[in-house]
């Protein structure tokens, strides 16, 4: 290990020790499962968002068994507004494969969380590094920005996944003891999350900002604009507007499968039109029992709520203001072929059950 590298070990872990924030994502009394749920939700999501939905899910499903059985429905909704809600059923599979191939406990070695559905490389090292103490590289979008910022003079790294070469660097820099490794990863990772930030380093807070490269050279900006992922107008907008609809016809069956009547209220036929339909709108009867209810719930009747909303009702829900007129109709065929949706012979959309 060179001067340089110790330097930097030494400087950041000594930061994370007094700067890290206190997430409960990474206490050690984590298991290797949290762990996992984890870093698959916090790729593509803030992590104040990811916290609330992760403190749930845990509690709800502690084990890779718990959510192997749950429907993929419940696992949509209990996934809320994380977005890529395909990671949802992703790790609802990946929750299946460890409790049947591994016993329900989480591998241990990098090559096999690796070939668990829905894990790529870098929710494999970093639950290899975080879980299981291995010194292995752990490459997530802050940790490249300050390696690159600091030993290549570089303001991002290249939007591609990281290559050969700078895995292998980032693999040289770890630290060969375990436990070490494993506080470099989190250190290094939290120094981008909260200092080396993308649009504005705090580089007067920084532990290594006397070496590090670009700052020394005059913050050169890297050539090209950084793409931004556009929200408004979207596909991903529009599906997400189907997803909240069939969450919230999901939920009221929930709810009302816990009361064992409808939670929306007492009154006879509540929350429903008046032929004891849902109240979200006009559909296909078709399917439901010889009463116009679900054939999926026993119960009184007159409060049982439909499964799923309409075709039409799904389309108006994909339908943003001004959109291409194509686009609801393409979202809907995406999701359903995403299996994220589901459609009865009769026609109702639903969540995949
Ligand atoms: S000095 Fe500034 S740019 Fe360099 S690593 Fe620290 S925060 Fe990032």
């Amino acid at each position: 290990m060179s001067e340089h590298a110790a330097f930097l070990h030494e400087a950041i872990i000594s930061w994370y020790d007094h700067h890290g924030r206190d997430l409960p994502m990474r206490s050690p009394s984590v298991s290797a499962w949290g762990t996992l749920v984890f870093e698959v939700m916090s790729q593509q999501t803030p992590i104040p968002r990811v916290q609330p939905i992760w403190v749930q899910w845990m509690e709800r499903w502690p084990t890779p068994a718990d959510l192997a059985a749950a429907s993929p429905a419940e696992v949509l909704v209990a996934w809320d507004r994380l977005g890529y809600p395909s990671r949802a059923l992703r790790l609802r599979e990946c929750a299946e494969a460890i409790a049947t191939s591994y016993e329900g406990e989480v591998p241990s070695s990098y090559e096999e969380l690796l070939g668990l559905p829905g894990i790529g490389p870098y929710t494999a090292s970093a639950v290899a590094s975080f879980s299981y103490h291995q010194p292995v590289p752990v490459l997530d979008t802050n940790i490249r920005r300050v390696l690159g910022r600091v030993l290549d003079g570089v303001e991002r790294p290249p939007a591609s996944a990281p290559g050969r070469v700078e895995v292998a660097r980032a693999a040289a820099l770890v630290p060969a003891d375990g436990d070490e490794a494993a506080a470099w990863n989190v250190s290094i990772m939290e120094l981008g999350a909260l200092v080396c930030t993308a649009r504005s380093p705090l580089c007067q807070a920084c532990p290594v900002d006397e070496v590090c490269a670009w700052r020394a050279a005059g913050y050169p900006a890297a050539p090209g604009k950084k793409r931004t992922q556009a929200w408004a107008g979207t596909d991903r907008q529009a599906r997400g507007r189907v997803m909240a609809a069939l969450r919230a016809a999901h939920q009221k069956l929930e709810a009302w499968d816990e009361d064992g009547r409808s939670g929306l209220g007492e009154g006879p036929r509540s929350g429903l039109g008046e032929d004891g339909r849902s109240g979200l709108g006009e559909g296909p009867r078709s399917g439901l029992g010889e009463d116009g209810r679900s054939g999926l719930a026993e119960g009184p009747r007159s409060a049982v709520p439909n499964v799923g909303i309409t075709m039409e009702q799904a389309l108006k829900a994909a339908t943003l203001p001004g959109a291409d007129p194509t686009q609801a109709q393409r979202v809907l065929e995406g999701l359903l072929r995403d299996g994220l949706v589901s459609q009865s012979p009769d026609g109702w959309i639903h969540l995949p059950r």
